[in-house]
C-alpha cells in the first residue's frame, strides 16, 4: 500500500516538473511517507526527523520544506510538529487530497493554511516508471476490523470503497500504457462494497467478474489482489477466481495464528477450522494454487500448545512463503492493555521455530516444482548477470532465464530446470508472446 501511495505522490510531483534531488543536502522538498504498523518503522522515521532537524540548523543549510505523510502522520498529527520544529506540514492518509494545494503554496513561496474542515479522501492513480509492466490499483481504503494488535483502523479510518467506474478507468489507462499484470490493493480487499445510492451494491466478487470480463482481450493477462481476510473471502469470490484464468493461482491469505484461543484474543473472527476449510475450498477450485500468509507469534497469553497448533496449521497448509513477526505492544490498540505478555526471549525462540518450519516448507515446495513447465512475466535484467533476465510466475516464484531470448513485459513459457536459494533457473525459453 505504501509503495503504491509513494508512487502516486511521486506522480503528482513529476507532473509539476519536480525532479529527484541529487542528495539530501540539496533537496528543496523532503517528503516522508510513513508506516505505523510496527514500532520499529516509526522509530526509523523519528531518527530521520532528528537528522533533518540537525540539517536545518546547520549554518548556510540549503532551505527545504519537510512534509510527513502516511499512517504516522495520521496517528501523531500535530504532535510531530510540536516535537520536531523541522516538520512544516503533517498530511494524514485522509488528507492526501491536500498535497497539490500544499505544493501550490510551496511553489509560490507561501505558507499553506488548511481551511477545509475535513478534506475528502482521494484514491491515488498508479504511477508507472518507463518499462514497468506491473501496477497496483487501489480499490478500497481503511479497515473496520480492529484486530486487537493492529493500529491500522485508527490511522487509516473506516473502510471506503472506490467506485467501479473509477477503478475501470484506471485499469484501462494502465492497459493502454502496456501494463501486463495488476494487483488490486486494499487493507481488506474482500470487504470491498460500493453502493451507488439507490440501494444497489457492487461487492468484491462482482468487481472481480467485471475486471476479468473487461480486460479479457487486452494486454493485462494477470490479476492479483492483496490483502485477503479469511473472515471476508467468500465462496462467490473463489468461484469467480476459478472461472477466470486471468486471476493468478496464488493468494496471500493472512492467518496470523493457528490457535483458536489466540485468534479470538486477536479479534480475528474466524477459527483455525474455518481457515483450513477455506484453504481446502480454494485448492478444490484451483488445484495448483499457492498460498502465502502473515504469522504473528508471542501474542499475550500464548502457550506452548498454542504455538504447536500454529506449527500444525503450517504443516497442513504448506505456505509457499510467509511474513513472520513476533508481537510488540502498540500503544492505542486493544492488546496494549492485555496481561500475560510473553517474555522477549520466549517470543524470539518461538518465532525462530516458526521461521525454521517455513523455510523447510518453502524449500520442499520449490523443489517439487523443478521440471515443471510454467508461464512467467519477464520483469527486468538480473542483478547478478546482465545477460540474464528475471521473471515471476503466476504462483509468485522468481525465475532467472537467458536474456537474449526474452523481452521485458512479455509472457514466456519455460521449464523450471534448477533451483538456487529460492530462485529458479530456466535453461531456455520455449515460447513467448
Ligand atoms: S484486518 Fe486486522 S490486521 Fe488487517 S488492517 Fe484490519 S485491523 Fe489490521
Amino acid at each position: 500500500m505504501n509503495t503504491a501511495e509513494s508512487a502516486a505522490l511521486t506522480l503528482v510531483l513529476k507532473e509539476r516538473a519536480w525532479e529527484p534531488a541529487l542528495d539530501r543536502e540539496h533537496s528543496d522538498l523532503v517528503l516522508l511517507n510513513t508506516c505505523s504498523v510496527r514500532a520499529t518503522a516509526e522509530q526509523r522515521v523519528l531518527g530521520r526527523l532528528a537528522l533533518y532537524e540537525a540539517l536545518r540548523k546547520k549554518p548556510a543549510a540549503h532551505p527545504f520544506t519537510l512534509i510527513v505523510t502516511g499512517c504516522m502522520a495520521s496517528r501523531l498529527g500535530e504532535k510531530l510538529r510540536e516535537r520536531f520544529s523541522v516538520v512544516d506540514y503533517v498530511m494524514g492518509t485522509s488528507a492526501r487530497a491536500l498535497f497539490p494545494r500544499i505544493l501550490d503554496a510551496i511553489e509560490s513561496g507561501q505558507r499553506f493554511v488548511n481551511d477545509d474542515e475535513k478534506p475528502a479522501f482521494a484514491f491515488s492513480s498508479s504511477h508507472l516508471e518507463e518499462g514497468q509492466f506491473r501496477a497496483f490499483v487501489p480499490i478500497m481504503h481503511g479497515c473496520n476490523n480492529f484486530c486487537a494488535y493492529c493500529i491500522v483502523p485508527y490511522v487509516r479510518g473506516p473502510e471506503v470503497s472506490r467506485s467501479p467506474a473509477s477503478i475501470m478507468d484506471e485499469i484501462h489507462l494502465l492497459a493502454e500504457k502496456g501494463v501486463r499484470e495488476i494487483t488490486l490493493l486494499g487493507q481488506n480487499v474482500n470487504s470491498y462494497c460500493w453502493g451507488n445510492g439507490d440501494n444497489t451494491f457492487v461487492e468484491f466478487p462482482e468487481l472481480l467478474e467485471r475486471i476479468a470480463r473487461e480486460t479479457e482481450q487486452g494486454p493485462i493477462r494477470w490479476i492479483r489482489f492483496l490483502s485477503s481476510h479469511p473472515k471476508d473471502l467468500s465462496s462467490r469470490a473463489i468461484a469467480v477466481m476459478a472461472a477466470h484464468p486471468t486471476f493468478c493461482r496464488h493468494i496471500h491469505l493472512c492467518v496470523q495464528h493457528g490457535s483458536n484461543a489466540i485468534l479470538a484474543a486477536m479479534n480475528r473472527r474466524y477459527t483455525r477450522e474455518r481457515y483450513l476449510e477455506l484453504v481446502a475450498e480454494l485448492r478444490s477450485a484451483m488445484p495448483d494454487i499457492t498460498f502465502s500468509t502473515d504469522i504473528l507469534i508471542g501474542f499475550p497469553g500464548e502457550t506452548e500448545s498454542d504455538l504447536e497448533q500454529t506449527l500444525e496449521l503450517m504443516d497442513s497448509t504448506r505456505f509457499l512463503y510467509a511474513y513472520m513477526y513476533h508481537y510488540n505492544p502498540r500503544e492505542g490498540t486493544a492488546a496494549f492493555e492485555l496481561p500475560n505478555r510473553i517474555p522477549e526471549s520466549i517470543k524470539r525462540e518461538r518465532l525462530a521455530r516458526v521461521i525454521a518450519l517455513q523455510k523447510q516448507h518453502t524449500v520442499e515446495l520449490l523443489q517439487s516444482r523443478r521440471g515443471k513447465q510454467v508461464k512467467a512475466l519477464v520483469e527486468g535484467v538480473s542483478r547478478r548477470n546482465a545477460d540474464e533476465f528475471i521473471g515471476r510466475t503466476e504462483h509468485d516464484e522468481m525465475v532467472v532465464m537467458p536474456g537474449r531470448q526474452a523481452r521485458f513485459g512479455s509472457f514466456v513459457e519455460l521449464t523450471l530446470s534448477s533451483l538456487k536459494g529460492n530462485t529458479f533457473r530456466a535453461k531456455e525459453i520455449l515460447c513467448y508472446d
